[in-house]
Order: structure tokens, then sequence, then C-alpha cells
């Protein structure tokens, strides 16, 4: 199912479980944020077709964290440059120097809790949370990979952004 967050951003979601996607449009550019999950690969693949756009259209993707149900079907785009955690935040790579095609106007924040890989991008005044926050609640700090110890300090970094509308990684 598709829903319009704003003209240029788009919000995909799906009956199987799997993380919601968004879609981007910038400067002509074709962004993702997160890739859902292979059970949702039907659904986000027909969602996409409605939209005008095929898997290779994609320039970049942007991922909140690694697990599953958001980076499981990022084979499908062959030609996106993929950005996470290691290669934007702990390799030190900033985005405006990135391909040219980087979105100078997407703030990537580094918030682990969930994961000791979550990042959050703000784009304006739209955050993309993935499963840190949520409209309802935050994200799980009870798992392996999880450091609750740092859950607050980066649910206050989120708290401090000048955003208006939350585009979590699950609705
Ligand atoms: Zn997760």
């Amino acid at each position: 199912m598709i829903r319009k967050i704003k003209p240029n951003i788009l919000q995909f979601y799906f009956e199987n479980f799997g993380s919601c996607v968004y879609l981007l449009k910038i400067n002509s550019k074709e962004i993702l944020i997160d890739t859902s999950s292979r059970e949702a690969r039907e659904e986000f693949l027909e969602d996409l077709k409605k939209t005008n756009l095929q898997p290779e259209d994609i320039n970049m993707i942007l991922i909140t964290h690694q697990h599953w149900d958001h980076n499981g079907n990022i084979d499908l785009f062959k030609n996106a440059k993929i950005y996470d955690y290691k290669n934007l935040i702990k390799n030190k790579i900033n985005p405006e120097q990135t391909q040219g095609i980087l979105f100078i106007e997407i703030k990537v924040i580094h918030v682990p809790g969930h994961t000791d890989d979550s990042i959050a991008f703000l784009y304006r005044d739209v955050l993309f949370s993935g499963d840190t926050l949520f409209h309802n609640g935050i994200g799980r700090t009870d798992l392996p990979e999880s450091q609750p110890e740092k859950m607050h300090e980066s649910l206050i970094k989120l708290k401090n952004l000048n955003y208006k509308i939350l585009c979590p990684g699950h609705v």
C-alpha cells in the first residue's frame, strides 16, 4: 500500500511482515529508505510499479539498521548505492562529498540502542527513525545486538531535532 507523505515522499507499507519503505525524490534522484523483508517483496514490487519506477531506477538506498525486515530486498536494486552505519558513520564518510548525488539535504544521526548500527535520517521537517522511535513507543532494546544503555541518549538526540513528521520503520 502507498501513502503520500509529501509531494516527493511516499511510504510503502505491507500486509506481510516487514519494515515500511520510503521513497524520496530529491534533485531527480530516487532514494529509498530501507527495503523491507523478503516476505514483503512481491507487495513492494507491485507498489513500485504503481509509481512507474523499475528497480533499476533507484539511485540510492539508505538503511536504518541491518535487520532482515529492513534490508531483505537490497539485491533487487542493481544500480543503487547502499549506505548504512558502516559506510556513513563508522568510516566517517561525509554524505555531502559522496558521489555528488547525495542528499546534501539529508542529515544522518547515529542512534544506537535498538541496535548498535541504528541511524536516523532527517530531511527538512521529516524524520525517518527506523526502529528507534515509533508513533506510539520505542524500539526493542532486549535483542542480543541491542545497546539498551544508549537508547535514552539516542531518543534525546531525536527529540532535539526540528521535525514535524515522523516516518518510523513500522506503523
Ligand atoms: Zn530492527
